[in-house]
């Protein structure tokens, strides 16, 4: 996934990718790992232009995921796409001393900017942390979802157990009881 600079006119660049998830080092990890799978390829579409010494990256992506249920365990498969952009700047040429470069790089990270160094960005850094981004942080086949059974672990979506599970207010009942009792 390159982006070579001197392709980037005055009124921008376009570009359109598809990349396998397994291109990527950290998705190929979480694949690995049974955290998410990919059940379609990553496309992304972009256009990258010049603001004076930097590159503006705008685009979005686009691939189908196949998730564990928080609630069930049961895996779901969903579309997960996302707008983005990313600032990249030119690596300034540098005659700092380590501690100073590195005072840069810090900079630049708060920021949001990517260095890049020559003639070319590789994009697939700034594209994958777009897709790990965009992956939810608590995951639901569906947002009522009815999850498991505390008591035997059957999926309580398929219908119910027959086990005699508290009323969900019983704790706020017991609240109730324990401040009026303080009196
Ligand atoms: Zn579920
Ligand atoms: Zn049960």
């Amino acid at each position: 996934m390159y982006l070579r600079i001197e392709q980037i006119k005055n009124e921008g660049l376009d570009l359109e990718f598809e990349e396998q998830p397994e291109v990527f080092p950290v998705l190929s990890e979480m694949i690995n790992q049974g955290e998410c799978n990919f059940m379609a390829p990553i496309k992304t579409a972009l256009r990258a232009i010049r603001i004076e010494d930097m590159i503006d990256v705008q685009g979005h992506f686009n691939t189908l995921v196949r998730l564990p249920c928080g609630r069930c365990l049961k895996e779901y498969e969903t579309p997960l796409k996302s707008r983005f952009e990313i600032t990249y700047a030119h690596r300034p040429p540098s005659a700092l001393a380590d501690e100073e470069q590195a005072e840069v790089e810090i900079s630049a990270a708060e920021t949001g900017l990517i260095y890049f160094e020559g003639e070319h960005i590789n994009l697939k850094d700034g594209v994958q942390e777009q897709v790990i981004l965009a992956l939810p942080v608590r995951s639901l086949c569906s947002e009522n979802c009815k999850g498991l059974c505390p008591s035997c672990g059957k999926d309580l979506n398929e219908g119910d157990c027959g086990c005699n599970r508290q009323p969900p207010d019983s704790r706020f009942a017991a609240l109730k009881n324990l401040k009026l009792g303080s009196k």
